[in-house]
């Protein structure tokens, strides 16, 4: 019995269209490559719903003739390679003819184009692969490619699509990632008939700040380099921005964004000793290298690309970026050049120490609050055995408050605390030499702070004296909008202004006015990300990003005031040993080790 049949071409053509297109963000993609493979200065992109209902991208480019109108559907249509040689010396976006042919199987297409010298442009109207009707049309010169009612014939992939927030999250990255290589060419973005975003002609920093708002202009330095392998031109972040995420690291080759890890490996290897654990530098970096030397063929999407000259690119790479960094930051690498291991003399021969003791007031009552019970039972390890024994210790006392003497208030007599590397506190507890995360313990207490004015509607929260303007990008601040329910339970007071702006009247305590922008854009920026990342709980993950923001960081000198209260916030903690994003906040090193 014979089984095997050759498909019908409209599902060959959805079957190769899944390659090509998976979700609205690539067909924006494909549309906003065209367009500059025409040789577009403008190019306006019109979405709706996300891209489900309409992705229109409209260019100035060349515009197409009567019959290239028909015939650009066509599989392995493309006026951009003629001979297998020209794989290797691609200078334009898309080669391989299939965009439109896999847009035009899974959606209703509206084309209108006219050629610059041409009186009259062509409209064709084409759904599922089949042309629908072709006729004469006065156009402006260039052309507008409307993509309506994507997978209205593939319901099984239109199921897979993600509520609109997260698709366009996808739109607006592919559109960063195709405008801050192109800042010599206009973008505009258009959503549901709002305009997020107006892209003018520019530098890279302009695009760069156009795209991400003006304090990212002080945040990079330049970085330029040219040799007969490589070109590279683009700005890298300053280590004191790295950030908890990689969110913000581009890099492009001959115009085209690409993930390559080996050569994201040479950027953040020039900042080797720089940066504070799990901090990740920002950067924008375009190359331009010769095509020859570059097979951007091996993925249908391009964004994976092999090199010939790999090795030496890198070495080229971190070494022009090592440059970028050491020319303007010779302090801070002095600073972060400092051995991070303690100095700890070796006792003389047959000494004994004492056994260390801890010092502690009984009176002492640092808890305006019950905490929660310590959670238990969560692995066994030593060290965290010694932890929890040491925040069984502190509750214990607070449990069992004895009474102030009168006059004396309930003050610390504390155990002495120190500093080290700025970065660290080193106390004694009962168990041993605590060495605590300054960072990572204050996004502890703050994210239980927050927690708790959350969840129990017993807001911590202090007016400002002068209220606080923070404006966003239109992109940004539509999010921001909606952030504002969780915000104003965290205990910030804040009001829309409109044009973008947003005034803050009150925060939750400790906060700082000057870092209210600052907090809210990295904010912003990690809920991006983690929306990427499909996290589920979202209040989770705010108030998470929120206390990170808000937390003391490395390099910051605290008084012994300070660390004392910090220590003692701390192990109110219920979860005292590890930072709300999983972090190991304290070290202990025993009496029996300090021995050694
Ligand atoms: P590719 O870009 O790989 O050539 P596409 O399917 O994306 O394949 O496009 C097919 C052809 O249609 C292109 O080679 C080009 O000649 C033409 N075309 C597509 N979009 C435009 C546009 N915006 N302006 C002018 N010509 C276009
Ligand atoms: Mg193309």
């Amino acid at each position: 019995m014979d089984l095997i049949n050759i498909l019908p071409d409209s599902v060959a053509n959805q079957i190769a269209a899944g390659e090509v297109v998976d979700r609205p963000a690539s067909a924006v993609k494909e549309l906003l490559e065209n367009a500059m493979d025409a040789g577009a200065t403008q190019i306006d992109l019109v979405v709706k719903d996300a891209g489900r209902t309409l992705i229109q991208v409209i260019d100035n480019g060349c515009g197409m003739s009567d019959s290239d109108a028909r015939l650009c559907f066509e599989r392995h249509a493309t006026s951009k390679i003629h001979r297998s040689d020209d794989l290797f010396a691609i200078r334009t976006m898309g080669f391989r003819g299939e965009a439109l042919a896999s847009i035009a199987a899974i959606s209703q297409v509206e084309l209108r184009t006219r050629l610059h010298d041409s009186e009259l442009g062509t409209q064709v109207l084409i759904e599922g692969s089949k042309i629908v009707s072709q006729q004469p049309m006065a156009c402006p010169p260039g052309t507008s490619m409307a993509m309506k009612n994507l997978f209205y014939n593939v319901p099984a992939r239109r199921n897979f699509l993600k509520k609109d927030s997260v698709e366009l999250s996808h739109i607006e990255e592919v559109f960063r990632r195709v405008t801050l290589i192109h800042y010599d060419l206009g973008f505009t973005l258009t959503s549901n008939g709002r305009l997020l975003y107006d892209l003018k002609a520019g530098s890279m920093l302009q695009r760069i700040s156009q795209l991400y708002g003006n304090v990212y202009k002080e945040r990079f330095y330049n970085v330029e380099e040219d040799t007969d392998l490589l070109k590279i031109k683009g700005f890298v972040g300053k280590p004191e921005h790295a950030r908890r995420t990689r969110g913000e690291q581009y890099l492009f080759v001959n115009g085209r964004f690409i993930k390559h890890p080996a050569l994201s490996a040479a950027v953040e290897k020039a900042y080797e000793g720089m940066l504070a654990d799990h901090s990740y530098p920002s950067y924008f970096i375009g190359l331009q290298v010769d095509p020859s030397r570059i097979d951007i063929n091996i993925h249908p999407t391009k964004t994976e690309v092999k090199f010939v000259d790999e090795h030496a690119m890198f070495a080229i790479l971190r070494s022009a970026v090592k440059k970028a960094l050491g020319q303007f930051t010779l302090a801070t690498e002095l600073e972060f050049n400092t051995p991070p291991e303690f100095n700890i003399a070796p006792a003389p021969k047959g000494y004994v120490p004492p056994m260390p003791k801890i010092s502690y007031n009984p009176n002492y009552n640092p808890f305006s609050h019950t905490p929660n019970p310590s959670p238990k039972g969560e692995g066994s390890c030593k060290q965290r055995e010694a932890v929890q024994s040491t925040v069984d210790f502190y509750n214990e006392q607070e449990r069992n408050p004895l009474p102030s003497p009168p006059g004396e208030g309930s003050g610390v007599r504390p155990v002495a605390c120190m500093q080290v590397q700025g970065r660290y506190i080193v106390t004694t507890l009962s168990s041993g030499l605590a060495i605590i995360d300054q960072q990572r313990a204050h996004e502890r207490i703050l994210f239980d702070q927050l927690k708790q004015s959350n969840n129990q509607s017993i807001r911590q929260s202090q007016t400002l004296l002068f209220p606080v303007n923070c404006q966003f990008s239109a992109a940004d601040a539509e999010l921001f909008g909606e952030l504002l329910p969780d915000l104003r339970d965290y205990g910030f007071g804040i009001d829309a202004m409109g044009h973008c702006t947003f005034v803050v009247t009150a925060t939750p305590p400790d906060m700082k006015e000057s870092e209210l922008q600052e907090c809210f854009d990295r904010m912003l920026a990690d809920y991006k990300s983690s929306t990427l990342q499909k996290f589920n709980n979202r209040s989770q993950s705010l108030c998470a990003s929120l206390a990170r923001q808000m937390a003391v960081k490395p390099g910051k000198v605290l008084t012994q005031e300070e660390m004392q209260q910090l220590v003692a916030n701390l192990f109110a903690c219920p979860q005292a040993d590890m930072s709300p994003s999983g972090k190991k906040i304290i070290t202990i090193v025993k009496p029996e080790e300090l021995l050694k």
